[in-house]
């Protein structure tokens, strides 16, 4: 029996993954990688952060799984956290000039924004496939009116 044990207590161990024999055991490092979570060879973006609707391989529906800005959220409080942190060291150690902040800051912000988006994105991608979410199988949407 898989499990662990804490003080004595045997606990069963969680199953991370669904219980569907054909799920990918590698999903969530696919999709972290920009690869779709189904088969790990189409890519799931088209351009830098848009979805595509299917894997172009394997035809999995990517656009179901409808990640939205959710990850935002996150990039933008880590990414200005950074940030933040950065611009207050570079004024209380050097105190540069207003430009300097502009050119070394703006960009770093940008490029750590889309890595950091790109990056959760493909994760929640990966969670949603790993998770069964939305259920491929299972339309309810008829039900709204
Ligand atoms: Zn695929």
């Amino acid at each position: 029996m898989a499990g662990f044990t804490i003080k004595g207590i045997r606990l069963a161990q969680l199953e991370t993954t669904t219980s569907g024999s054909d799920k990918n055991p590698h999903a969530i490092k696919s999709s972290l990688m920009g690869h779709c979570p189904h088969c790990s060879e189409g890519a799931i973006f088209v351009k830098l952060l848009k979805p595509v609707q299917t894997c172009s391989v394997c035809g999995y529906d990517i656009a179901g799984s409808d990640v939205g800005d959710g990850p935002i959220v996150f990039v933008i409080l880590a990414v200005g956290f950074i940030i933040l942190g950065l611009a207050l060291w570079l004024e209380s150690r050097f105190s540069p000039p207003l430009w300097v902040y502009f050119i070394l800051l703006l960009p770093l912000a940008a490029g750590l924004s889309l890595a950091l988006a790109r990056l959760l994105k493909g994760l929640l991608v990966g969670l949603h496939y790993n998770y069964n979410y939305p259920k491929q199988n299972d339309q309810t949407d008829n039900d709204k009116e």
